[in-house]
C-alpha cells in the first residue's frame, strides 16, 4: 500500500460556500496526527538553514499552520487579521474580491525593520490575501523571505501574482 500524501487528507466539499464552488477543506488534514505533522514538516523543508525571525499567519487557517511552524522554528508568531479584529494600533491594506473589497490588518509594532519573516496560509487562490499580507509586512520594514501554502489553485493565478512581486512561493499540493 502506498503512503498517504498531504493531498490525500484534504476533503473537497461541493457547493460551499456557494453553488458551483468546490471548497478544499483542510480540517480533515489538521485532525489527523500524521497528516498534520507531515504538512508542517513539508511546509518547512525549503527553509532549512535559513534565518527566520518571525512567522506570520493569515486569518484563519494560517493561524493553525503558522503557530505550529513557529513552534517548530522556535520563532514568534504574528497574526494578520480581517479588519476590526486586532485590539492594538494597526496598519491596514485593502484588496479586491470578486465582489467588493476586503481589508487585512497587522499590529504596527509586531514586526521590526529588517526582520526576516515567513508568511503561512492554507490556500493560495487569486493571491489577493497573500499580496495584502506581504505589503503589510513590507510596510513595517520586514523582509518577507517566502510564502508557504498547503494548497495552490494554479488556475486562479496567485502563484504568478506573487512571482511578479519577487516572492518565492512554496506549495505542498495543487487542485484544479
Ligand atoms: P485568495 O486571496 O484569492 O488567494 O484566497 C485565499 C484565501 O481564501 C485564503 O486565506 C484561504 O484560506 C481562503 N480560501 C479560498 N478558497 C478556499 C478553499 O477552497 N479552501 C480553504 N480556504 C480557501
Amino acid at each position: 500500500m502506498t503512503q498517504k500524501t498531504v493531498k490525500d487528507y484534504i476533503r473537497s466539499i461541493y457547493d460551499f460556500p456557494h453553488e458551483g464552488i468546490i471548497f478544499r477543506d483542510v480540517t480533515t488534514l489538521f485532525a489527523d496526527a500524521r497528516g498534520f505533522r507531515m504538512a508542517i514538516d513539508q511546509l518547512l523543508t525549503p527553509y532549512a538553514g535559513e534565518r527566520i525571525d518571525k512567522v506570520v499567519g493569515l486569518e484563519a487557517r494560517g493561524f493553525i499552520l503558522g503557530g505550529a511552524v513557529a513552534h517548530q522554528l522556535s520563532t514568534g508568531f504574528v497574526p494578520i487579521r480581517k479588519k476590526g479584529k486586532l485590539p492594538g494600533t494597526v496598519i491596514s491594506e485593502a484588496y479586491e474580491l470578486e465582489y467588493g473589497e476586503a481589508v487585512m490588518e497587522i499590529h504596527d509594532d509586531s514586526l521590526q525593520p529588517g526582520e526576516r519573516v515567513l508568511i503561512v496560509d492554507d490556500l493560495l487562490a487569486t493571491g489577493g490575501t497573500a499580496e495584502a499580507g506581504i505589503k503589510l509586512c513590507r510596510r513595517l520594514g520586514a523582509e518577507v523571505i517566502g510564502c508557504a501554502f498547503v494548497i495552490d489553485l494554479p488556475e486562479l493565478g496567485g502563484g504568478k501574482r506573487l512571482a511578479a512581486m519577487g516572492m518565492p512561493v512554496h506549495i505542498l499540493c495543487e487542485f484544479e
